[in-house]
């Protein structure tokens, strides 16, 4: 049965959304492992892979995919936009009554799926896969990604849950309202924590990578983190007014303690040094808090440009010409699990 007609029977249909950039070691494994769950949950899968801009053979095994098999749909980027990107792309084309964000390099397991769905029924409208353990990370990236995620849940208001990556079940009636977000710098896990719902975890060990490289450099990973810093919380903004506070604070005390030694001790007062540092930490605070100003025109600037998040160069057949203007298109969700 093809996918058109499995929505016109109103079966529930689960969309795989798969992000790939250069990919090409992993897809087949991938593929065949899903295979394997849909064969295992009822066979009613749409399994939509998005490459962003792969340069490898991905789009050749993608494509022969589709041709063998109907659920397999594509969006092909027309260059390489970033994970976050790919992952929007995934969840403003698919069809399903629910979705799962899934790596490609087969670091999530697919075999946890059924679980996923199990919460889904249940009446969970998000279940996230929450990471026990992970295989074949550097330390570099456990220790940051434990101490971004802690000092993220104390900054922000979102309740963005620790220790997760994409690899979580979506309903539809959250992908609806994920698609009316069209920000810039984007965080596709603050945002889905953010439309809230009934959400839950199912602990997961994450695997170690099929093949190939991981495509997030610690540069990456520091530039994401400072997006999510800036994109979900408003601490930041407000690091001027805490350092000028604190500034007028210690400037007091050493009035304070000056006039002390000078009335009651006669103590000469150390002029130089303690001008010069003074200086260098006030020009230090002011360049810190003009860059951090700097960061938001920029981000403003970028949003007030209002280009694409992402250019779909080619799609499967069938495939809806969705980019922009979601709001108002999308019907309201179907399941009302709340
Ligand atoms: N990915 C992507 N675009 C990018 C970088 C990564 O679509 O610019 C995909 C990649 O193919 C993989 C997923 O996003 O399916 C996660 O990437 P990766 O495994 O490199 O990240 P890590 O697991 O190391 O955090
Ligand atoms: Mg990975």
């Amino acid at each position: 049965m093809d996918l058109q007609e499995m929505k016109q029977e109103t079966m529930d249909i689960l969309s795989i959304i798969i992000p790939v950039y250069n990919e090409a070691a992993c897809l087949e494994t991938l593929f065949s492992r899903l295979l394997g769950v849909e064969k295992e949950l009822g066979g009613k899968f749409e399994f939509l892979f998005v490459d962003d801009g792969s340069t490898d053979q991905s789009r050749d095994i993608i494509r022969r995919l589709a041709q063998e098999n109907s659920h397999v749909r594509y969006v092909f980027l027309s260059r390489n936009f970033g994970h976050e990107a790919a992952t929007t792309a995934g969840l403003d084309h698919c069809i399903g009554d629910a979705a799962v964000i899934i790596d490609s390099d087969l670091q999530d397991p697919p075999e946890l799926i059924p679980e996923l769905v199990a919460k889904w029924k249940e009446g969970y409208q998000v279940v996230y896969a929450r990471r026990i353990l992970r295989r074949g990370e550097t330390l570099f990236k456990r220790a940051s990604s434990w101490l971004f995620y802690r000092i993220l849940r104390g900054l922000s208001s979102v309740d963005i849950p620790a220790d997760t990556g994409d690899f979580r079940l979506i309903d539809r009636c959250v992908v609806h309202h994920f698609r009316r977000c069209r920000e810039q710098n984007r965080f596709v896990r603050g945002l889905v924590a953010w439309t809230g719902f009934r959400q839950t975890a199912v602990p997961y060990e994450r695997d170690h990578r099929f093949a190939g490289q991981t495509k997030y450099s610690p540069l990456k990973l520091i530039e994401l983190a400072f997006d999510v810093m800036l994109g979900f919380s408003n601490v930041p903004l407000r690091l001027g007014i805490l350092m000028g506070l604190l500034v007028c604070l210690i400037c007091f005390g050493l009035i304070g303690v000056i006039v002390v030694q000078k009335l009651f001790f006669g103590i000469p007062i150390p002029g130089y040094a303690l001008l010069v540092s003074g200086i260098f930490f006030l020009g230090g605070i002011q360049l810190l808090i003009a860059g951090l100003m700097a960061e938001y025109v920029g981000r403003i600037y970028q949003q007030v440009q209002a280009r694409p998040l992402y250019i779909a160069a080619e799609k499967s057949s069938g495939l809806p010409p969705q980019e922009t203007g979601w709001a108002e298109t999308e019907p309201p969700a179907k399941t009302d699990r709340i």
